[in-house]
């Protein structure tokens, strides 16, 4: 007898796990879906995987990611879709999630701006949703956006031999210092605070480099450019001091405006922007998991590594959900890589016999 969204309701489309958000968290989610050999599928509204580290920042060097002493965001990308797509895989591109429900026999329904898909389980790692960096309010910087003014490291080419001045106290800022200080011809870094949020051995880095540091209390006060950023005039908030520098790329990293969008109307429990979730990574939908940056619980950390932690605990538990038979803990990678890449290719034959193809990647 088929039950409906157990692990005996193999109809063809219906997935095991459907992943809502294609960034490093449910890349890495991804791979230990296909290590409990569960049908599964990534969703991102993004023409390409990679979440905040391709969309953001692919040429920034990340540090702290766990055996990785320095890894460039798209050079760990690369080696998270590895991971991710040796087992088999489905991603829709370019498609976003506008709506969940959970039918009266279990089965979710994700909505998107293409379909619908049907799930057993859903594990969300949307990440913050829409990244809106803060603006300073000060003429000129709206009209010399993509002409000198950025909020983003995206190519360091673009930096090469310019005058650089970086805007902001936290990590991204002193990244952005130490990724460009190679490449540019000279770099000054301001931050209005007297203490810094970035990591004390990110500050120590910037200040023993020849990244110029004017702290505390420095702050922009005007910027002058026709076509192109030419001049900006920094000041100290407390004694009055100015100083205009000549500058040719200004990058403003003083934080992010974040937005849920459709997420906040599918009846998930939420709290500062983010959704809550146990220590199972539960949400309050049955079914329906969360992990990486979209999720909150009592000393949440916005971590690549934290949020691949959250997946697999997300992921495992969910392939409990399906199959209560199934083991929560997965047992080390060694012990079962083998046996499930033998599993998935028998697995893969018979269904190959029986099913139209889908599109895979
Ligand atoms: C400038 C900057 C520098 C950073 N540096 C570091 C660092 O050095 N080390 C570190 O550990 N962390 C760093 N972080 C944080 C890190 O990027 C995040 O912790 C990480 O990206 C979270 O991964 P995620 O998969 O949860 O979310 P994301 O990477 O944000 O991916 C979420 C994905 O979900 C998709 N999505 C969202 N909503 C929908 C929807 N409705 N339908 C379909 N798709 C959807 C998005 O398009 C996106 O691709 C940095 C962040 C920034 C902004």
């Amino acid at each position: 007898m088929t039950i409906p969204g157990t692990s005996s309701d193999t109809r063809a489309d219906l997935y095991d796990i459907t992943f809502v958000g294609a960034g490093p968290v449910a890349l890495y989610g991804m791979y230990y879906a296909g290590l409990r050999m569960t049908k599964f599928k990534t969703i991102d509204m993004l023409e390409e995987i990679g979440g905040g580290l391709m969309a953001l920042y692919p040429e920034k060097y990340i540090f702290d990611v766990a055996g990785f002493p320095k890894v460039m965001a798209k050079d760990l990308t690369r080696m998270f879709k590895e991971q991710a797509c040796q087992y088999p895989h489905e991603f829709r591109l370019g498609e976003k999630v506008v709506g969940l429900e959970r039918d009266k026999d279990g089965i979710i329904h994700l909505i998107t701006d293409k379909g619908e898909h049907l799930s057993k389980t859903v594990v969300i790692c949307a990440g913050l949703g829409a990244y809106i960096p803060k603006k300073l309010e000060i003429p000129n910087v709206e009209r010399l956006e993509g002409a000198g003014i950025y909020y983003f490291v995206r190519r360091i080419n673009d930096f090469r031999d310019k005058n650089v001045l970086i805007v902001g106290g936290g990590d991204s800022a002193f990244d952005y210092s130490m990724m460009l200080e190679p490449v540019a011809r000279n770099i000054t870094h301001i931050h209005r605070n007297d203490f810094f949020a970035a990591h004390e051995d990110s500050v120590r880095k910037v200040m023993n480099s020849r990244v110029r540091m004017k702290f505390p209390f420095w702050e922009v006060k005007s910027i002058e450019g026709e076509d192109w950023v030419r001049r900006v005039t920094i000041f100290q908030s407390r004694t009055g001091e100015e100083e205009t520098l000549d500058i040719d790329a200004i990058v403003f990293n003083i934080g992010f405006l974040t937005s849920l969008g459709p997420i906040e109307d599918w009846g998930l429990e939420l709290e500062h922007n983010a959704i809550k979730v146990d220590s199972r990574m539960r949400t309050n939908i049955e079914g329906v998991y969360a992990a990486g940056d979209i999720v909150t619980y009592d000393g949440k950390l916005k971590l690549i590594s934290t949020g691949c932690g959250e997946v697999a605990i997300a992921v495992n538990n969910a392939k409990n959900y399906i199959d209560p038979k199934a083991k929560v803990s997965p047992g080390h990678s060694t012990d079962k890589h083998e046996l499930a890449q033998k599993k998935w290719a028998r697995k893969q034959a018979q269904e190959h016999a029986h099913q139209p193809s889908e599109k895979k990647e």
